[in-house]
């Protein structure tokens, strides 16, 4: 099977169709090098890499026009260490998870080792589903993810609502990290919308963004009082260095540059709705080819669930998926498995804003062709 040689006129222009890392722009690569001279091996205390590190800074508070008051910190570890940062320094006493897949269940988990919190309230639905957040008086924060990367579902973010129609007390922490820059996001729903840019924002891994609310930096001053904090976790450290355009240690100053990069892509061309529009075309195109496909069918039932960022193909049991992707691979189409442990028969794609929607065209007159000739 994996001798199968697809025609080079069926080829996407680009194979990187993997949810992360994910593609980076040729055009962004091209920037980086050229830079490099006098910017790569130089200090991240001097003004050539604070000034990109304050072009990330302005950027993400551009892209999604951030309210007066709300702050962008920047610090080392990626999205992972963020869940411990949060951990630390965004829940006082207990949180709330909404637990749908890998990475939504991995900050559950997180909260539920610290010593120093309530066993969290965790609140899961099925792999191809989300759960609702239900406002709690015991809780203090409400962990929600933007999009699901493992399954590919997405929700909407809002603040969970009181029966009174209120906003429930408690700070709002949302995983984007594969939602941010594709998915339209509403600030005020928000108090901390965090992400690493390996995903929509193009870049390498490495690194955590975070958007916070003037009401997660006050907790963030208060929640850590009287309790240990390690200074590489402490938000109030990455803060006060994030306000000089500094990380608190020593960053990866290509993630850094590549990502103002594509801020500034975004920006430059319409911003959160440029990109999220791409997103929404590839999704249109694979989603659209699977409904009307004999042998495919979107994994997730409800389409308003369906993630414009990360779609999931489900195969019926005549087509091997895993064998669909390795013949894919050889011919230079990467990383379109299944997410390891979902063990689903079916393809996971990126529809990240960098990928070409005639690219995902192009993928699914690819699979067609493969799935003939098994
Ligand atoms: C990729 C991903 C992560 C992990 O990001 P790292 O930068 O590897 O820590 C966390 N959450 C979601 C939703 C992701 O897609």
């Amino acid at each position: 099977m994996a001798d199968l040689t697809i025609p080079a006129e069926l080829l996407p222009s680009d194979g990187r169709l993997g949810c992360g890392p994910s593609k980076i722009r040729h055009e962004a690569v091209r920037a980086l090098y050229e830079a490099g001279p006098r910017l790569l091996g130089t200090s991240h205390r001097q003004p050539p890499v604070r000034e990109i590190v304050r072009r990330v800074r302005a950027g993400v508070r551009d892209l999604f026009d951030l309210p007066e008051g709300y702050e962008v910190v920047v610090g080392n570890g990626g999205a992972t260490a963020f869940w411990e940062v949060a951990t630390f320094c965004l829940i006082e006493r207990r949180s709330e998870h909404l637990a749908f897949g890998e990475f939504s269940s991995k900050f559950a988990a997180s909260t539920k080792a610290a010593p120093f919190l309530e066993d969290p309230l965790v609140i899961a639905s099925e792999a191809g589903t989300h759960p609702v957040a239900v406002p709690d008086e015991s809780v203090d924060a409400y962990a929600l993810t933007h999009n699901e990367t493992s399954t590919g579902v997405q929700m909407d973010i809002v603040r969970p609502r009181l029966a009174s129609g209120g906003a429930a007390p408690g700070l709002v922490l949302v995983d984007a990290t594969s939602g941010a820059g594709g998915l339209r996001v509403e600030p005020g729903e928000f108090d901390a919308y965090y992400f690493a840019p390996q995903k929509c924002f193009g870049s390498e891994g490495g690194l955590w963004c975070a958007c916070l609310s003037p009401a997660a930096i006050e907790r963030s001053e208060r929640a850590s009082g009287g309790r240990y904090v390690p200074a590489f976790l402490d938000l109030g450290i990455a803060l006060k260095s994030s306000r000089l355009d500094q990380t608190y240690n020593t960053p990866a100053t290509a993630t850094l540059l590549l990502f103002a990069l594509q801020l500034e892509w975004f920006n430059s061309n319409g911003g959160l709705e440029f990109s999220a529009s791409r997103s929404d075309a590839s999704a249109e195109v694979i989603y659209g080819w699977a409904e009307r496909s004999s042998f495919a069918e979107p994994f997730v039932h409800k389409p308003d669930e369906r993630s414009h960022v990360v779609a999931t193909i489900d195969f019926d049991e005549s087509v091997d998926a895993g064998a669909v992707a390795k013949t894919l691979r050889a011919n230079g189409i990467v990383d379109t498995d299944p997410y390891r442990k979902l063990g689903r028969n079916q393809l996971r794609v990126a529809l990240f804003p960098t990928i070409e929607p005639s690219d995902v065209e192009a993928l699914t007159a690819c699979v067609d062709y493969v799935v003939e000739r098994l």
